[in-house]
């Protein structure tokens, strides 16, 4: 979107003019609803050519089929053109044999920021620092680009300031402030015109989705599912327990996404089967979205049967030390498990499955989220887990694809943006060693990212991932999930 900007002097000789862009201006915004605007731009401080020649291109738009033997070219961080000559300048990558699609989109994260434990005076304001590289190093490694954090914080804009600033490669992050009922802390509404409270004071902080929770009142949910229509902002969440027995009560309009599969199962256990048929037919005639996160429920069945599960993780000595210790000394899911719960996570993880082929059949669009930050659900690497598990519940590999790239930028509103490999878009991409299709598992295979047009090699990964595991292992000494209130 191009602003025009009219000058003073245009203002006094054309004043009528001048209303007439600025009304035009409202306009296209209101078009453009659910824009995040903040996270879009990042700093691209290079204007490079690279093309890539010979690659087999799955530019994962609607009806695009794979493209063979295509060249692509990058100029700073945009795709300016496919299948054109390469310009003389360009840095030349080979593709032969390789595969290019869209950078991934995690629309289900919790992203550990800096923080503290303990009482706190009006200067402490974190005593347990991250690096932020860290924190990001494994969704780049991974080719996540962009992630939905749907427990945003105040921690989180400043990370992303200090990607925008081009100081940190990590990816484009959308931001979800949480709405919670009950007496915890956080932000909390139980009355109507707190729930609208909430939302717009959520909006004037900067956020541009709102997440509701379990413990909303019945009121309070509707409250802040219309405020945050008013305000422009996209709802996604849990389903309150509220609902529970009146689930159809919870789908209304403006109601965005579910965020989790198993909300509908903890909703409907002991229900008969046909409701579920109705709540996704409503689901479809509103537009609500299901977010399925189906590796974070089989990750918490693995741990809660046995803690080896974790300490056998491949991806573990990517996870900052403290929250290695939480997850292995301090693991609730283990620690609470019985024959019956273990029984029940397996039941969930059955009907999951089952939910997510009710929605490919009826056409309800899904998209991939994991929930990472979950013990045992490592950032990055959980959503190539997660894809796998998809077409596990019976999607083709392209479907599982299209709900981690070009689905996820719809529902975000950025699909004019990113999503999907075509002129005009960010250069976020990842080349492959072999071909997704064929195998999902392939998506692991990882020859390069780009970020925001940015070449990271292989090589440059696993340096990278080196650099933070011994880093995190440095750290092993310093941090004790058991003396988390000392720091
Ligand atoms: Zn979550």
């Amino acid at each position: 979107m191009t602003l025009t900007i009219v000058t003073m002097k245009n203002y006094r000789i054309y004043p009528h003019l001048f209303f007439a862009l600025l009304l035009l201006f409202t306009w296209v915004n209101s078009g453009c609803k659910f824009l995040p605007s903040t996270h879009l731009e990042k700093a691209s401080k290079h204007e490079e050519l690279i093309a890539i020649k010979e690659v087999t291109l799955l530019p994962m738009t609607k009806d695009g089929k794979p493209i063979e033997k295509a060249t692509i070219v990058i100029k700073g961080n945009k795709i300016i053109s496919i299948n054109e000559p390469i310009p003389s300048s360009a840095k030349v990558i080979n593709g032969k044999g390789k595969f290019l699609i869209p950078g991934l989109i995690d629309m289900h994260v919790h992203t550990p920021t800096d923080g503290h434990f303990n009482a706190t005076f009006p200067t402490h304001v974190a005593s347990i620092f991250k690096s932020t590289q860290d924190i990001m190093t494994p969704y780049l490694a991974n080719g996540v680009t962009t992630i939905f954090e749907l427990n945003a914080m105040a921690g989180h804009f400043g990370q992303r300031n200090e990607i925008l600033s081009g100081n940190i490669m990590g990816p484009r992050m959308a931001l979800a402030a949480l709405i919670n009922g009950g007496n915890g802390s956080g932000r909390i509404a139980n009355t109507p015109e707190e729930g609208r409270v909430a939302v717009r004071m959520a909006k004037a902080d900067g956020y541009e989705f709102i997440k509701v929770y379990s413990q909303l009142n019945k009121e309070t949910f509707y409250a802040i599912v219309e405020e945050a229509k008013q305000q422009n902002l996209k709802v996604i969440g849990h389903l309150p327990k509220a609902f529970k027995g009146n689930t159809i009560q919870a789908f209304v309009t403006n109601f965005g996404m579910v965020a989790h599969a198993e909300e509908i199962y903890k909703q409907l256990e002991n229900e008969e089967s046909d409701k579920l048929v109705q709540i996704l037919q409503l689901a479809k005639q509103n537009g609500t979205w299901i977010c399925p996160t189906l590796y974070v429920i089989s990750a918490i069945a693995r741990q809660s049967s046995t803690l080896d599960s974790l300490s056998y993780l491949h991806c573990l000595p990517y996870v900052h030390p403290l929250l290695q210790s939480k997850w292995l000394s301090a693991n609730n899911y283990a620690k609470n498990a019985t024959p019956n719960s273990i029984t029940r996570l397996h039941k969930m993880m059955e009907f999951n499955k089952l939910l997510v082929s009710l929605c490919k059949e009826m056409g309800i669009p899904m998209v991939a989220g994991t929930d990472a930050g979950t013990s045992g659900v490592v950032w990055g690497f959980s959503l190539h887990e997660e894809l796998k598990l998809l077409v596990d519940a019976g999607l083709s590999p392209m479907e599982a694809l299209s709900t981690a790239t070009r689905l996820p930028a719809i529902w975000l509103g950025l699909e004019g943006y990113l999503g999907t490999i075509e002129v005009g878009k960010f250069a976020d991409l990842i080349l492959l060693d072999a071909n997704p299709l064929v195998d999902i598992e392939n998506t692991k295979k990882i020859a390069g990212v780009f970020l925001n047009g940015k070449w990271i090699s292989k090589q440059q990964i696993k340096k990278m991932l080196h650099t933070l595991a011994s880093h995190n292992e440095s750290l092993k000494n310093k941090y004790n999930w058991s003396n988390r209130n000392t720091y």
